[in-house]
């Protein structure tokens, strides 16, 4: 991507000496809940208000925004708070509609950015256009589908762009509503440096109590600001209620986070120490699964050998291993010292395994 120096620009207008806030309520409900959310964040560090009024909902039947007239209590937004306002826009259709109320920040959901053809079609609406389009990760964790919905805005002549960071769905549990994937974004940061990276951690934690933790992680990997949702009533809200916060405890974490002021220098030491720990620990919870596998193919191992009637210790077979061991390791540079000690202890704790299941 050439020139994109420039996608910066529209940050720096905004002149922040600390990273951009966006918030407000995941779906505008009614006029004075928007109104009152606006107000409450109106003398704090939030430059733009958000509010969902077309809202894409995994299941249908809930409820799904208030449409249109959503913008035009957006609107009574600016004009009162001074704020700049920002929805979702999921086609073509509502692209228009968003330009025609002057909406000044665009969003493209992560639902959205999955689908090339939809992506396509908002950039086409988009073309040329003075706004701001910031565009959320897919829903899944696939960096190039990310990369490819960027190409196709700065190709429709987008000049203002920003990416959000909403975490990535996964079919197994973790904390997360959706899982942060931190490497993703840094990858991506470290393709795009000049590209706005805006970190979103209400659809991140699913869950109020871990949105701090969340936000102070974001601006230690030196993302350049926050979407957070805000409610007057959080738990009442019409959607994503347990993750919203009130505009006081959104004031609150604003001023608990610490914000790290490197030179640019240390920023990008940091940013690539950072990025290399991450490496690390993901290496590391990698060992510690295979490990956790080979443990239980050893337990299988004992269960045969016991109904077999077999001796645990086959010192031929152990002696195969190790040697092809300390030939492979050193193809990967690791030293014969390193591999007999490791193996050595891997080996005790498939023992260790073995003699509990011949006990049994
Ligand atoms: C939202 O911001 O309210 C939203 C629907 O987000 P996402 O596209 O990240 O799910
Ligand atoms: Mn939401």
């Amino acid at each position: 991507m050439k020139n994109n120096s420039k996608l910066r620009s529209w940050l720096d207008d905004l002149n922040l000496d600390h990273p951009l806030v966006i918030a407000g309520p995941c779906s505008a409900e009614t006029e004075s809940q928007v109104l009152q959310i606006a107000h409450d964040l109106k003398n704090s560090d939030v430059s733009i208000f958000r509010a969902g009024i077309w809202k894409p909902r995994t299941r249908p039947g809930n409820f799904e925004g208030v449409g249109s007239i959503g913008l035009k209590w957006l609107q009574k937004v600016k004009k009162e708070t001074g704020l700049l306002i920002t929805t979702e826009v999921a086609n073509a259709n509502h692209v228009k509609i968003a330009l025609d109320h002057d909406v000044d920040v665009l969003w493209i959901g992560a639902r959205s950015t999955v689908s090339p053809f939809i992506v396509q079609e908002i950039a086409d609406a988009l073309q040329n256009t003075d706004k701001i389009v910031l565009l959320k990760n897919p829903v899944n964790p696939d960096l190039s589908l990310w990369y490819g919905g960027i190409e196709r805005l700065y190709s429709a002549n987008i000049k203002k762009l920003g990416v959000i960071h909403r975490g990535f769905s996964t079919y197994s549990k973790t904390k997360f509503r959706n899982n942060p994937e931190w490497q993703i974004p840094i990858e991506l940061q470290n393709k795009f440096p000049d590209l706005p990276l805006i970190c979103d951690p209400s659809h991140i934690c699913g869950r109020r109590d871990i949105i701090e933790e969340t936000s102070q992680k974001a601006l230690d990997l030196n993302f350049d600001g926050l979407m957070i949702e805000t409610h007057n009533d959080p738990d009442n809200a019409w959607s994503d209620a347990s993750q919203q916060i009130t505009p006081k405890t959104l004031i609150k974490l604003m001023k608990d986070l610490v914000i790290r002021k490197e030179s640019v220098h240390e920023r990008s030491f940091i940013k690539e120490l950072e990025n290399l720990r991450i490496k690390i620990d993901d290496a590391d919870s990698q060992i510690l699964d295979i490990l956790g596998i080979r443990m239980k193919v050893s337990d299988e191992i004992g269960k045969i050998k016991k109904k077999q009637n077999v001796a645990i210790l086959q010192s031929e077979r152990w002696k195969n291993i190790l040697k092809k061991m300390i030939s492979d390791g050193k193809q990967r540079g690791l030293s014969e010292d390193f591999i007999l000690k490791i193996f050595k202890a891997i080996h005790q704790e498939s023992i260790n395994h073995q003699e509990k299941i011949l006990k049994n």
